[in-house]
């Protein structure tokens, strides 16, 4: 359970950069650098679309595959807040857990 900070602000889940979803995914099972991580959760905000209108929480889950950071115990994170970046990304791979530490 973490609170998340998020720089992808056209995430549906992103409500001033904080995150609203429930529990997210982070992808990188054989990552060594924060920046081959990804937020699987993310959804492009389309025009049109109506964004979350929850409030960010400050005890999402946080399922991790990224089993080399040193906060990952049992593909789960271990961290008390995360950082995600990816500003103007149109697909998770383009997001990342910049608070990745190998
Ligand atoms: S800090 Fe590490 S364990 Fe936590 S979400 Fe980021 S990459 Fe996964």
């Amino acid at each position: 359970m973490a609170q998340i900070n998020c720089t992808v602000t056209n995430c549906y889940f992103n409500n001033r950069q904080g995150c609203t979803a429930p529990s997210i995914e982070v992808d990188g099972k054989k990552a060594e650098k924060s920046r081959l991580t990804s937020c699987n959760t993310f959804i492009e905000q389309k025009p049109g679309i109506r964004s979350s209108v929850s409030e960010p929480k400050s005890d999402t889950e946080i399922k991790c595959e990224a089993v080399k950071c040193i906060y990952n115990k049992s593909e789960h994170c271990n961290a008390s807040d995360i950082l995600v970046n990816g500003r103007n990304a149109s697909v998770p791979e383009e997001t990342c857990c910049s608070t990745f530490r190998d």
